[in-house]
């Protein structure tokens, strides 16, 4: 739930304290093998084009894995493959190497490959299959906590790309003073509602600040995403004191 709609409803209820809500997702039911999902094209793509690093053969039939690695099932006798750690996220959800994502697909294609690759499948298999079906769901939930949020998204991207956080553009002295007073802001709100506009101005600022992000990476200018996901950063972390205040623990 977004924050400003987290806040509406807790107005609406009236109630004096909210429980925190958390950002885990849980994984849908386990499947059997027998009856796997009808997968959508984006997960497809991921699950046939090299789950698998490039040279690593089959590890129940040995069939040959050829120079794009074998997907997460072998072709020829179905097993589940060891996880390679050093795919790039974007291909293990089946997603473009893009800022812009579709989160609506970037969601389905990670919750089916949770329930396709969930250790309860492999409660009857293989002692292998049982220890690749955790790493490999590891690695699909830390990529989809990664990927989904346009912070973590955009610092992943530049990594790519060889950039480290902080060797890009400086936020500027009048960023920082813009922080300082929403800081101050917060601090001294007094109720919800008083919060709850600094949440919306928040909310609104963390938006155009994504677009300006995209822009950037758009064209291509590495220097400029840095500079402006630092201040996403900045503006992300006093939107933590909001939950903080709004939803204390
Ligand atoms: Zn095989």
């Amino acid at each position: 739930m977004r924050l400003v709609t987290a806040l509406r409803a807790a107005l609406a209820l009236a109630s004096p304290r909210v429980s925190r809500r958390t950002r885990a997702l849980r994984s849908g039911p386990p499947c059997s093998r027998l009856q796997r999902p009808r997968l959508a094209l984006p997960l497809l793509r991921a699950l046939t084009s090299g789950g698998q690093a490039a040279g690593t053969d089959c590890w129940r039939c040995g069939a040959r894995a050829g120079s794009s690695g074998l997907p997460f099932f072998c072709p020829a006798c179905g097993a589940l493959q060891p996880p390679d750690e050093s795919r790039d996220w974007f291909a293990l959800l089946g997603s473009e190497r893009s800022f812009r994502l579709d989160q609506a697909r970037l969601q389905k294609a990670y919750k089916e490959l949770q329930r396709l690759l969930h250790p309860d499948n492999f409660s009857r298999g293989a002692e292998a299959e049982r220890d690749y079906s955790h790493g490999h769901s590891a690695l699909v939930s830390a990529a989809y906590q990664t990927l989904s949020r346009p912070l973590s998204r955009g610092l992943y991207l530049l990594e790519l790309e060889g950039v480290r956080e902080g060797e890009g553009e400086r936020v500027s002295a009048a960023f920082l003073a813009h922080v300082l007073e929403l800081n101050e802001r917060l601090a001294e709100a007094r109720g919800q509602a008083e919060v709850g506009l600094v949440a919306e101005q928040l909310e609104a600022e963390l938006g155009r600040l994504a677009e300006s992000v995209a822009q950037a990476f758009d064209g291509g200018r590495l220097g400029e995403a840095g500079r402006l996901l630092s201040e996403m950063r900045y503006l992300s972390s006093i939107e933590d004191k909001v939950k903080e205040k709004l939803f204390p623990s």
